[in-house]
């Protein structure tokens, strides 16, 4: 294999990679384990028809390593973790070969728990949970949280406050014009906050009935997909698509501020360079979204799960936001380094782990 990986784990400082095989069932799977500084290593199980085991392996320890970032810069004190099956989920996923994975979860005692991700439901999830207590989302009647989406809304929101408040110097939204792209479990009601926080909305989505709901419910503008960049507004809000923050939509943008739920909005890392250059705050994805991820974690903390406690950890996106921002001023970098700065800040003052020693990811 030309994938130089214990390279790759030695320099990023993983603790632990596991391929699972079980012939029987067909189970060919990677957990990888990047750290369990602040906590048990957690991370959904992705099933994906990879091309290869290298591009299988690759995926596996890089969105564990995106997960130890993500919890630690949201203040949600685990690890991260991933796992992903190699695989058809239309095709090849069967009730065996989730339980066999759940054994093989089960075996690492704690050290990594999992959750729905790309190709996997909450029905899986209950499966995997039949041969392991070491699952984190789970539909309520498991003891699960449930539907986390109202969590990311208002941690999306509590994101864009955080923006407002550099921008503007108040946090309030009344009054503000947004731009939301995109009517889905989050979008909606992001919507509804805004609209009853005074807000200005013009919406799109590429579903039309979401957009005819949106438009009979709020009395909101509602504009065609590609015109959702260039309207005149304060605030673009992305709860769609990944890579929407690209060279094409930069220049058409009014707004001062990009906060949403969508992951992986830049498309490219240098696009946060230019966002920054030309003055429009962003709120890093990752952490703008975290609202539903602390929320349905809440359930492995003391005393089990505790809706006020998650809901206020939920509201303190707003101050991670504003502590990225200190850390971006401090240094002179780019918020979305900034943020990978915050959890690493958090690993080595909590832990003393210096995640990788040669500075951001
Ligand atoms: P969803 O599938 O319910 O909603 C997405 C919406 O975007 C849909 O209504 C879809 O029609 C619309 N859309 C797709 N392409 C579009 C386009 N080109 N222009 C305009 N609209 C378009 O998904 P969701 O759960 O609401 O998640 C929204 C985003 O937030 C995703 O990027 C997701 O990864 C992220 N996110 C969600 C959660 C959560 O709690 N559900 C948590 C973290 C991050």
């Amino acid at each position: 294999m030309s994938f130089p990986i214990f390279d790759y784990v030695g320099r990023y400082g993983f603790k632990k990679v596991v391929f699972c095989n079980d012939p029987a069932t067909g189970l060919r799977a990677v957990i990888a384990i990047h750290s369990t500084a602040l906590g048990p290593a957690v991370g959904g199980l992705r099933m994906w028809p990879y091309s290869s085991e290298e591009e299988a392996i690759f995926d596996a320890l890089r969105l564990a390593r995106g997960m130890t970032y993500k919890y630690a810069a949201a203040g949600v004190n685990l690890g991260g973790g991933k796992a992903v099956i190699i695989g058809d989920p239309k095709r090849d996923k069967s009730e065996a070969l989730l339980r066999a994975l759940g054994r093989f979860i089960d075996q690492l005692g704690g050290e990594y728990l999992t959750g729905e991700d790309v190709g996997t439901t909450l029905d899986d999830m209950e499966m995997i949970y039949t041969e392991t207590d070491n699952v984190v989302t789970l539909p309520e009647h498991c003891g699960g949280a449930g539907d986390i989406s109202p969590a990311t809304a208002l941690g999306a929101i509590a994101a864009a406050r955080a923006c407002a408040t550099r921008v503007w110097g108040t946090g309030q939204l009344a009054g503000r014009r947004v731009a939301l792209q995109g009517l889905g479990v989050v979008g909606g009601k992001a919507l509804r906050m805004l609209h009853e926080e005074g807000a200005s909305v013009v919406v799109t989505d590429v579903d039309e009935d979401k957009v005819a709901w949106a438009v009979r419910e709020f009395g909101v503008e509602a504009v065609p997909p590609d015109e959702i960049y260039r309207q005149d507004v304060d605030i673009f809000a992305p709860y769609a698509l990944g890579g929407v923050i690209n060279d094409e939509t930069i220049p058409q943008l009014t707004a001062k501020v990009v906060a949403g739920s969508a992951n992986n909005i830049l498309a490219e890392e240098r696009h946060g360079d230019e966002l920054e250059r030309r003055g429009i705050v962003y709120a890093v994805d990752y952490v703008a979204n975290s609202g539903g991820t602390i929320y349905d974690t809440d359930r492995l903390r003391r005393g089990g799960f505790h809706r006020e406690r998650a809901m206020a950890n939920v509201r303190r996106v707003y101050d991670r936001i504003e502590e990225i921002f200190a850390i971006a001023d401090a240094e002179g970098i780019p918020c979305y380094r900034a943020a990978d700065r915050l959890a690493e800040q958090r690993i080595a003052a909590l832990t003393g782990v210096r995640l990788l020693g040669v500075g951001s990811r």
